[in-house]
């Protein structure tokens, strides 16, 4: 089995899916997704670049936020999962590859558009990891709706308040245990600069996490906690699925991307990993895009 270290073709490392109509309820499983997604359990290869770090990693269940985890414990590090009780199989998939690699899984269900449970998934994670020094916020949620007139008050307020807001105060109370050296990555979107029609609130939220990501790059910089945003293309996970993109949308998922292809979570991971490895000690404020060639500012 070929790993991410070996040389391949970008085009066909993974196959160009073609996914059937389907559909899950909010938030989606990847346990019941069709075709099934390669977060790198056969294949990321660790090198030690997180040996002995203690990450909180949000929305790690399933997708990119899993692909993270399994990279991150592969590189050495012990991973907090958080993720919404309905997940709690995607995140036991998760955990076992977890400590499969030697490292300890501590799984912590809630629902982050609680400012509650943002202040408690962080200390809970401090506590049970024996500290912190990396966080990954990458919990979002993405409803297609093709009309503002169809966009409600309570839509917009709740994806502001699972992609923005709960960012925020997951960072805010993250910074009273991360020591200097220690590292923010937060997932963002082609959607900041590029917004599809039916994703309004969604693809402003993106925005306002790029922005976010820059201006606590500088606050933070003094000291030593770096801030940097990975934002990714079209990549097959269940967001999609659980009304992220109109259900006939999907068959021709990330088919217009230069490489031709639909990305999937494992080749998220090494931008995570690089952006909290000490081997980015001088990259700060940055966004990482991972989106199959589609041109960016
Ligand atoms: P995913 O559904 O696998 O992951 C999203 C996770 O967010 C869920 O697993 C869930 O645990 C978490 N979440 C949602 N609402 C929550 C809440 N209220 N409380 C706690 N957790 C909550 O999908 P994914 O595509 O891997 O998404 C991960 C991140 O990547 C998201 O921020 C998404 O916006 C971003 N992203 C994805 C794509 C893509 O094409 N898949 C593209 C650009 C950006
Ligand atoms: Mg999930």
């Amino acid at each position: 089995m070929s790993d991410q270290l070996t040389f391949q073709n970008p085009v066909d490392r993974f196959p160009d899916i073609t996914p059937p109509e389907q559909d899950q309820p909010e938030p989606g499983l990847d346990a019941e997704l069709i075709p099934n997604t390669d977060r790198g359990e056969d294949s990321y290869r660790g090198t030690g670049r997180l040996e002995g770090r203690r990450a909180l990693i949000t929305g790690s269940d399933s997708g990119i936020g899993a692909a993270v985890a399994i990279a991150f414990a592969r590189e050495g590090a012990d991973v907090a999962l958080s993720y919404l009780p309905e997940e709690e199989e995607d995140a036991q998939y998760v955990a076992r590859l977890i400590e499969d690699a030697g490292r300890t899984a501590l799984c912590l269900p809630g629902d982050l558009s609680d400012p509650e449970f943002c202040r408690d998934v962080v200390r809970q994670a401090a506590d049970g990891l024996g500290g912190l020094d990396a966080l990954v916020n990458n919990a979002g949620r993405q409803i297609a709706v093709k009309d503002i007139a169809d966009l409600t008050d309570e839509q917009w307020e709740h994806t502001f308040a699972t992609n923005i807001h709960a960012m925020f105060r997951v960072v805010k109370a993250a910074l009273e245990f991360l020591p200097a050296g220690s590292t923010i990555v937060n997932s963002t979107s082609v959607q900041a600069y590029s917004p599809s029609a039916h994703l309004i609130d969604y693809a402003s939220t993106k925005a306002a996490i790029n922005n976010f990501t820059k201006g606590m790059a500088t606050q933070l910089a003094p000291r030593g906690v770096r801030v940097n945003g990975v934002a990714p293309g079209p990549i097959w996970t269940p967001l999609q699925v659980s009304d992220g993109q109109p259900k006939e949308a999907l068959p021709h998922f990330g088919k217009n991307t230069p490489l031709g292809r639909a990305g999937q979570p494992t080749e998220l991971a090494p931008a995570y990993v690089f952006l909290t490895s000490t081997e980015s000690s001088y990259v700060l404020g940055e966004t990482l895009n991972v989106n199959g060639g589609q041109p960016t500012p």
